[in-house]
């Protein structure tokens, strides 16, 4: 079906249903704490969605508490753009910038420098300023960090080049591995496509490339004289078990098909040969000759929460997945990617349990235990080709939970591909509001 079809049918539903409210951007409307809790001081740190989310919720819900926000970060970079910057859908950056500035309360009191050290025995952290920072109450809000230096002779500088590219690691990188893939398609030849061994943000975003990359070969009339090959260090592609097997069954109904092999860990790349070392689950290397390679590179919790008593064994937020409440420091919460839960490092995820970690913060400041439970909402609209997505969401237990009604979550959709490309830019502003 045309684009132009497809716009047609989504304007006829979407006249049928709320927009917003299908986006599952569900008003919460929550009382303002009482006022014995509010000479309290709230300190969040980072100023991603998470920490904005987190802020802004705070600032309305606790009119009078000392709120402090850490983050040097003055650059609001909208994440999910980056997809659409990468396979040429937005031409430009800056549909993704924003000004910090404008997102954080006037009255919070924004200290922009990074956190050092947590030291949570003392409610207390230190900035890379040198500056002590004590709280009664913290939000950890920190995302990850991409670690490309794990992958053996590749360096960030390399991302956006020589037939290297990458959605994950800014705009700009963003912008030029577009350029790459956009050579790449006039000539046709080899793409390796890869994924982390790690847990990653928006895991759907290396299948979105892979779609996209097979799509646009299509479009330049070279798919023909092209192999597509995805590489998976376990035996999965994707964590949901119907997604899993839903996108591998359409990768591999494909003209000229999506080659997956399982168990192949990218370890390494020589740049200049253009070869990429893969290591199986014995340990043995693999070489595979390349003319365009997405990284997605390994990703972890952030140092200064990783080497902190508030990391769990593998390094991330140790946090109940339910309440978002630390396990062992009940006045600390986690939200967004930072998060050691099981699912959910997006901006969906982001949205749906803001609410719980600010209501369940101002439950124990009363005294309280946490009274909301987040459930691991997660959400990706996958692209499968230019114009047409599918609407996956899901929880922890690898439920599908689809919140409208009339879209089904394994079926591509110009709907779906409408909400990526048109409306989840204002929905996750939203969330970064504390609107919604
Ligand atoms: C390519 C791509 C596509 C995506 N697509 C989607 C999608 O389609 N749908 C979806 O829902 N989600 C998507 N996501 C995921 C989503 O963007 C992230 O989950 C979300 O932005 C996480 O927000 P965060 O605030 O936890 O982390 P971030 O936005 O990374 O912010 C973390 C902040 O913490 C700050 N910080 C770090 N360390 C410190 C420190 N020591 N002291 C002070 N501050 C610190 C940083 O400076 C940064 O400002 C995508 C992400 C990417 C990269």
């Amino acid at each position: 079906m045309s684009i132009r079809n497809n716009r047609r049918d989504f304007l006829k539903i979407a006249a049928g249903v709320g927009l917003i409210t299908t986006t599952g951007l569900h008003l919460r409307h929550t009382t303002q704490a009482s006022a014995e809790t509010n000479a309290v001081t709230v300190v969040v740190v980072g100023a991603g969605l998470a920490g904005l989310a987190a802020i802004n919720r705070l600032n309305k819900q606790l009119p009078n508490a000392r709120l402090i926000l850490v983050d040097s970060n003055t650059t609001h970079r909208y994440q999910p753009g980056y997809t659409l910057l990468a396979t040429g859908v937005w031409p430009s950056a800056d549909k993704v910038l924003d000004d910090n500035a404008s997102l954080v309360p006037k009255n919070v009191n924004w200290i922009q420098s990074q956190v050092q050290t947590f030291e949570p025995d003392q409610n207390q952290l230190m900035t890379e300023a040198g500056e002590t920072i004590k709280y009664d109450f913290l939000v950890v809000a920190t995302g990850l960090r991409l670690a490309y230096e794990q992958i053996q002779g590749l360096s960030v500088r390399d991302l956006g080049t020589k037939g290297i590219g990458s959605v994950y690691a800014s705009p700009e990188i963003a912008l030029a591995t577009w350029q790459q893939m956009d050579q790449f398609r006039q000539r046709g030849g080899r793409a390796v496509m890869t994924l982390a061994h790690t847990d990653m943000k928006c895991a759907g975003a290396p299948l979105k490339m892979t779609f996209m990359l097979h799509d646009r070969l299509q479009q330049a009339k070279t798919l023909s004289n092209s192999q597509v090959d995805f590489f998976s260090p376990s035996q999965r592609i994707f964590s949901v078990p119907k997604v899993n097997e839903n996108v591998l069954n359409r990768w591999k109904a494909l003209e000229n098909p999506i080659a997956v092999h399982f168990e192949r860990k990218l370890t390494g790349i020589d740049v200049a040969k253009k070869t990429a070392t893969f290591t199986d689950t014995q340990g043995n290397n693999h070489t595979e000759n390349y003319d365009f390679i997405h990284v997605v590179p390994p990703m972890e919790a952030v140092e200064s929460v990783k080497n902190s008593p508030l990391a769990n064994a593998v390094g991330w937020l140790d946090v109940d997945q339910y309440t978002l409440q630390h396990i062992r420091y009940p006045n600390v919460f986690g939200l967004g990617d930072i998060n050691g839960t099981p699912k959910g490092k997006t901006a969906a995820t982001v949205k749906l349990s803001a609410p719980v970690v600010v209501q369940n913060l101002i439950d124990v400041m009363k005294g309280k235990l946490p009274s909301q439970k987040f459930n691991g909402y997660t959400s990706c609209p996958l692209l499968v080709e230019e114009g047409k997505a599918m609407l996956v969401e899901f929880d922890y237990e690898n439920n599908l939970t689809p919140t409208v009604p009339f879209v089904d979550p394994l079926k591509e959709s110009y709907f779906a591909w409408f909400l990526e490309e048109m409306m989840l830019k204002p929905a996750y502003m939203a969330v970064a509001k504390g609107r919604v």
